[in-house]
């Protein structure tokens, strides 16, 4: 548990800054770029981001694809695409779970160490920060307590109130986050 807590951080920054084996995009289906941290993490990577997108062939919704950082200081970006909300009734958090597990597997199939977050599907895609910060931190704390291989998890509170729902988040214990 301790060293769980330890294994996650918050960190108030922009995503693009961080010199980590990789940052997580929520990005859409096109995988081609978007608004919001999408559009943040292709301006700052340049056109070569873009052009490996183009040969994924989009991304489905709670599934996540890697490429090269190019620009970033991260060495990948993995591609996730976060559900948008619609009530709460259509999937959605099993979708977003999936996004954070998806990618997740991904790092540690190439050999990532550290990986940064943003919250996936709280801007436009309109999903209650809350509920997402818990889905957030549920699986990353379940991922991290059965691997050993990922050192340090970012969760990235772009703004006081993504920070406040991961610190309300992360002080639930474990077996409180989970039914959630
Ligand atoms: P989605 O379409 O999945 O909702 P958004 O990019 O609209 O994705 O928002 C996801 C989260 O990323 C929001 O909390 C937003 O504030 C945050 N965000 C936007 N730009 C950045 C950035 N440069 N670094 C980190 N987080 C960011």
């Amino acid at each position: 548990m301790t060293e769980n807590v330890e294994r996650i951080r918050l960190v108030a920054d922009d995503i693009t800054r961080l010199a980590v084996d990789a940052i997580v995009n929520a990005a859409n289906r096109s995988l081609l770029g978007g608004g919001g941290v999408d559009g943040a993490i292709h301006r700052a990577a340049g056109p070569e981001l873009l052009a490996e997108c183009r040969t994924l062939g989009g991304c489905e919704t709670g599934q996540a694809k890697l490429t090269r950082g190019y620009r970033l200081p991260a060495t990948y970006v993995i591609h996730t695409v976060g559900p948008i909300w619609q009530g709460g009734e259509q999937g959605e958090p099993a979708l977003l779970a999936a996004c954070y597990r998806n990618s997740l597997d991904l790092a540690v199939a190439h050999g990532v160490r550290s990986i940064a977050f943003p919250a996936i599907s709280c801007g436009v895609y309109g999903y209650p920060l809350d509920a997402a910060a818990r889905i957030a931190v549920r699986e990353v704390r379940h991922f991290l307590q059965g691997d050993t291989r990922i050192a340090v998890v970012y969760l990235v509170c772009f703004g006081e109130e993504v920070r406040n729902a991961y610190q309300q988040a992360l002080s639930l214990g474990s077996d409180a986050a989970y039914p959630g």
